[in-house]
């Protein structure tokens, strides 16, 4: 039995009582979650979905989305999910590019969905926060059993914009997911059916899929959910539901830590939070730690390795500002331009190969070859390898800004922005220079009721780097643009004219 959904009806039955999916009041038992999975699955059977068709999921993080997600793969479909923020045009290139059979939306969801459905002549289900109702089921027999499926068969379509064009889908496999979703349950978070985790990252983005979702279905620990990230909110439900593990990106931290409620609210139940998705600020870290006595394990990975690919695992120390080192199943180099390996403490690229990494992306074979030339997954970031085998990231291989021959790495600059009291979140971009090449500058967000100027901040941060590095030009802004799962999207920052 290889399908993913395989790990839902082992939990439903070693805890069928225990609550699966919670959404304020609402709560699912594992039971329940199996069972409405299998009616939905019964219901694309029905609709004559066979096995490796492709069913699309738009929806933000409603109880729909779980029982939505298993009902697509008992039936053996491959899930592809999306946004639920994107335009027409954008949910219309993704249904047409990974032909799709099927794509639910949620009926309070505007007419993204039914409109780019209608314009490609795919079927849509519109559904409520707890999924179909029984006039859409139809009355199809439930499929209670999962199809079954081989470990190389395609069970998510991520799509990931990698380094540039248009987004490509990354092809995950069962077996992609149940190793990774095992061993971050086991190895990483260590958990149990006894956890309750915080369900604030988007469950169709990877990270909050298998390190939320998948992770929770796989021990039979209870996944909270919060439609939308907001700060307030998950402080809230922290205290409400007694959140054992915290997983999330930065900003996310940073917005909890910096927020007026924070100082009464009651973390205590809080064991382990993990963090990736961007490089985690070692003055919000500890901040962190301090402020609601608890531990911050900062990870990394991308779409294409499903995604952990290395940790600050529980077994060993931890080395803040490091993204620890390889999960166990996946192996991690850093080479250089021509696959060679760069010594301890040099600049080179992740290049990651393992049980974790993607079949490759969906119908593009050129892509892939690129993306995996030698059976090593090329991630595009830059990082170094310390003596005990921990990696620290430099920065994105794309990101770097080269100042008059000089490599300024973004991340370095924004850290040193990071220590200044006043600072709540930082971006560091190279704007075109005629005489450099490119100049650093830095958009910043002041924390609620701070004051700095700019510049202030830029000879803060002069005093702490190399003279060519420093932010010739820093400006405020209220906020900085973030995708979807929070991370600030550096490459939309731009300069005032
Ligand atoms: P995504 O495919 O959306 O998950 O994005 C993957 C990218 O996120 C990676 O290629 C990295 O650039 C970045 N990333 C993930 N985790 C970290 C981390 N801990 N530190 C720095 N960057 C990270």
């Amino acid at each position: 039995m290889t399908n993913l959904a395989a790990n839902l009806v082992a939990t439903a039955q070693a805890h069928p009582d225990r609550t699966a999916i919670k959404l304020d009041d609402v709560e699912l038992s594992y039971a329940d979650l199996h069972r409405a999975s299998a009616a939905v699955a019964g219901m694309l059977v029905e609709r004559g979905i066979s096995p490796g068709d492709r069913v699309g999921i738009v929806l933000p993080n409603l109880p729909a989305f779980p029982i939505l997600f298993h009902g697509a793969l008992l039936a053996g479909a491959a899930v592809v999910p999306m946004n639920p923020l994107l335009k027409d045009r954008e949910v219309e290139y993704y249904l047409r590019d990974s032909e799709m059979s099927l794509v639910f939306g949620w009926d309070a969801g505007g007419d993204a969905v039914p409109a780019a459905a209608q314009a490609v002549g795919v079927p849509a289900v519109l559904v409520g926060p707890m999924g179909p109702d029984a006039e859409q089921l139809g009355g199809a027999a439930p499929v209670p059993e999962p199809v079954e499926r081989d470990d190389s068969d395609t069970a998510v379509i991520l799509y990931t914009s990698g380094t540039t064009g248009q987004p490509k889908g990354a092809e995950l496999t069962h077996a992609n997911l149940r190793t990774n979703t095992a061993t971050t349950s086991k190895s990483v978070l260590v958990i149990s059916h006894e956890d309750v985790i915080m369900g604030c990252l988007p469950l169709f983005h990877v990270f909050g899929l298998t390190c939320g979702l998948n992770a929770a279905v796989d021990v039979g620990a209870t996944l909270t959910l919060i439609p939308r990230f907001d700060p307030a909110k998950a402080l809230a439900v922290v205290a409400r539901d007694r959140v054992t593990v915290f997983e999330g990106v930065p900003t996310m931290y940073a917005a909890m830590l910096h927020h007026p409620d924070a100082d009464n609210a009651d973390m205590s139940t809080l064991r382990t939070c993990a963090s990736g998705g961007s490089a985690m600020p070692v003055e919000i870290m500890r901040a962190f730690e301090e402020k609601f006595g608890c531990i911050v394990l900062e990870g990394y990975g991308l779409s294409e390795t499903s995604p952990v690919a290395s940790f600050n695992q529980p077994h060993r120390e931890r080395k803040p500002g490091s993204i620890g080192f390889e999960i166990p199943g996946c192996e991690m180099r850093v080479v250089d331009d021509e696959g060679r390996d760069v010594g301890l403490d040099t600049p080179g690229e992740i290049a990651i190969r393992g049980e974790n990494v993607m079949k490759g992306y969906w119908r593009r074979p050129d892509a892939t070859a690129e993306a995996i030339p030698d059976g090593w997954f090329r991630t595009g970031d830059i990082a170094t390898k310390d003596a005990d085998g921990y990696y620290f990231i430099v920065d994105r291989k794309k990101d770097l800004i080269i100042r008059g021959g000089y490599n300024v790495y973004p991340r370095e600059v924004e850290e040193a922005l990071y220590e200044h009291p006043a600072v709540a979140e930082a971006a560091v971009i190279g704007i075109p220079h005629p005489e450099w090449g490119e100049e650093v500058g830095a958009a910043v967000a002041l924390k609620p009721g701070e004051k700095a100027d700019p510049e202030e901040l830029r000879d803060f941060v002069k005093e702490r780097v190399a003279a060519y590095k420093y932010p010739r030009q820093v400006w405020l802004v209220p906020e900085l643009p973030k995708g979807p799962t929070g991370k600030i999207l550096r490459r939309e920052v731009r300069a005032p004219e």
